[in-house]
């Protein structure tokens, strides 16, 4: 059986990104078991559950998880029990060689989170002067390794305007991928919504740009956009990949049960009163529910063409 398991090693990060999400289940965690972080023992019970469901990939998540001392540790025993691995993170660690060289042998996908193409904007975005620095570094070192490397961007007001370049020197270090994500206003986004979530209005015309200028030398994924904002633009966007074809998915946090990613990411959209008349009402999941509270749905025209 095919699928992955998403599951979170726990919510310590050295980064302080202002789109950052996990606050409120970082406060949770705290409060319920004195501490934000899986032990070892404990994520490899998480890694035996998704062996017993069958699951083919893990998604090593957090917080930031190559600050965690037991990493590689884990990541051999996910490859043991015949998962393979996939690790998302900011890429800071890694700028140290050794660490790459140690972790080159068991061959996981890369997911590094780059926000801008300068250090100007990334260290802007990620609170920490010389994240920029320390991240292409890291990239780098992938490179040299041959490591399978994906792009993330998280979408801000303060990178939308430079959303082309970023994807341009991901695909400049090698990456084969780039996810270009919506932001979702929990916890510091929230909190500078203003300053982080941008209109889709605004944002269109970033991302045409971006894909006219670089989808023939990286494949690009736009996440949490409905097509109704970019239409033409159907093979981008994840809505599809997240239709009821999609492959099993399991998301766990910390302290919370494990649940399937797709219905629980459905749980968190909202569509307008006329999305029913949308040729893409079936597949799409509309907005975050945040963006529509904030912004209403006048911008979701139905597409019926
Ligand atoms: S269903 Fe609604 S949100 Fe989705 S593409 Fe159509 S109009 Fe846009």
């Amino acid at each position: 059986m095919s699928g992955k398991a998403d599951i979170k090693l726990g919510y310590t990060c050295n980064n302080r990104c202002i789109h950052c999400v996990i606050a409120d289940q970082r406060d949770r965690a705290l409060q319920l078991r004195g501490s934000t972080d899986r032990t070892t023992q404990e994520y490899v019970s998480e890694l035996l559950d998704a062996k017993r469901r069958g699951l083919s990939d893990v998604i090593f998540t957090g917080g930031e998880p190559t600050i965690r001392k037991d990493l590689l540790q884990l990541m051999h025993k996910a490859r043991t029990l015949g998962l393979r691995v996939h690790v998302q993170t900011n890429g800071r660690i890694l700028a140290y060689r050794a660490m790459v060289e140690k972790a080159a042998p068991l061959q996981a996908i890369w997911c590094v989170a780059l926000h801008g193409p300068t250090a100007a904007v990334h260290d802007g975005i990620v609170g920490i002067p010389g994240a920029f620095d320390q991240t292409l570094r890291g990239l780098q070192n992938l490179r040299e390794f041959k490591q399978h490397v994906l792009g993330k961007v998280v979408i801000s007001k303060l990178n939308v305007p430079h959303l082309a370049e970023i994807v341009g020197l991901l695909a400049s270090v090698g990456a084969k991928h780039v996810n270009l994500a919506f932001p979702h206003a929990l916890g510091s986004a929230r909190e500078h919504f203003d300053e982080v979530v941008p209109t889709y209005t605004d944002l269109a015309p970033e991302l045409r740009r971006a894909v006219a200028a670089h989808a023939s030398a990286i494949e690009i994924s736009i996440e949490a956009v409905p097509p109704c904002v970019l239409p033409g633009h159907k093979k981008h966007l994840t809505e599809y990949e997240f239709s009821p074809r999609h492959q099993p998915a399991v998301h766990t946090q910390l302290d919370m049960e494990t649940r399937d990613w797709h219905e629980a990411r459905r749980e968190q959209k909202q569509k307008g009163e006329n999305c029913q008349q949308c040729r893409y009402d079936a597949v799409c999941e509309g907005p975050w529910k945040e963006y529509v509270e904030h912004f209403g749905a006048g911008e979701l025209v139905p597409l019926t063409a």
